[in-house]
């Protein structure tokens, strides 16, 4: 709005004042805004339980040095379905966290995507699972966006969105990028991987859980929840 009041065409000294004010004004009531919805949803955090899932490699297979570019190239891994019904019967909601950089370089289009996802959304909830919403970068790693992991930014909006608290919320992964992120907002991680000793030594830093797949995974989130509640 305070972009309006420029291009309205008034440009005298005045008017600039009383920019600022609204932009002041705007900005203080963003600010209560904020402070209600964070209290409103503090009431919901305890009662809901979030856990953030990376996409490929995690729910489905990655396709190497490639993309997920149609439905047939999304193959569910080995428990990964029985993993997000066990997540949704004990009260987790889960969210997907994904760098679709794919799209940025026109191998699949946004709409293309977009149809996988619902794809396989569907199959999740049909098998007892709920991923309750995918949040995807598609930008390319040149394009320096705020979004891409392991910039946190994806992972921030998640937790604008639905108000969970990043300490008590599990990050799956199965690579660095998704490490990182979590230690950037202070998620524990788990990462998703058949060699343990060697992502050990290799990623000493992030010092990383690391278990077979999706469904070890989600057995240890959900044995943490026990003892958290
Ligand atoms: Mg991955
Ligand atoms: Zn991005």
């Amino acid at each position: 709005m305070a972009r309006n009041y420029r291009q309205s065409g008034h440009k005298r000294a005045g008017h600039c004042v009383k920019v600022g004010l609204f932009c002041r004004s705007t900005r203080a009531f963003s600010r209560i805004a904020a402070l209600e919805t964070k209290a409103r949803r503090a009431k919901n955090v305890r009662m809901t339980k979030y856990v953030l899932l990376d996409r490929d490699g995690v729910i489905n297979r990655k396709v190497e040095n490639g993309y997920v570019a149609s439905w047939p190239e999304f193959v569910f891994l080995p428990g990964a379905l029985e993993a997000l019904r066990l997540l949704a019967e004990n009260g987790y909601v889960s969210l997907v966290i994904s760098n679709q950089a794919g799209v940025g370089k026109g191998v699949l289009t946004a709409a293309a995507l977009r149809q996988i996802t619902q794809r396989f959304m569907a199959k999740a909830k049909a098998h007892g699972g709920r991923i309750f919403q995918v949040y995807y970068c598609t930008h390319r790693k040149e394009e320096r966006c705020q979004c891409r992991k392991p910039k946190p930014g994806l992972l921030l909006r998640a937790q604008q969105d639905h108000g969970f608290q990043f300490a008590k919320t599990y990050l799956i992964g199965d690579s660095e990028s998704d490490l990182l992120a979590a230690r950037t907002v202070g998620c524990p991680a788990i990462l998703i991987n058949r060699n343990p000793a060697r992502v050990r030594g290799k990623w000493a830093s992030c010092l990383p859980t690391v278990v077979p797949d999706l469904r070890s995974a989600v057995s240890l989130v959900l044995e943490e929840g026990d003892h958290r509640a």
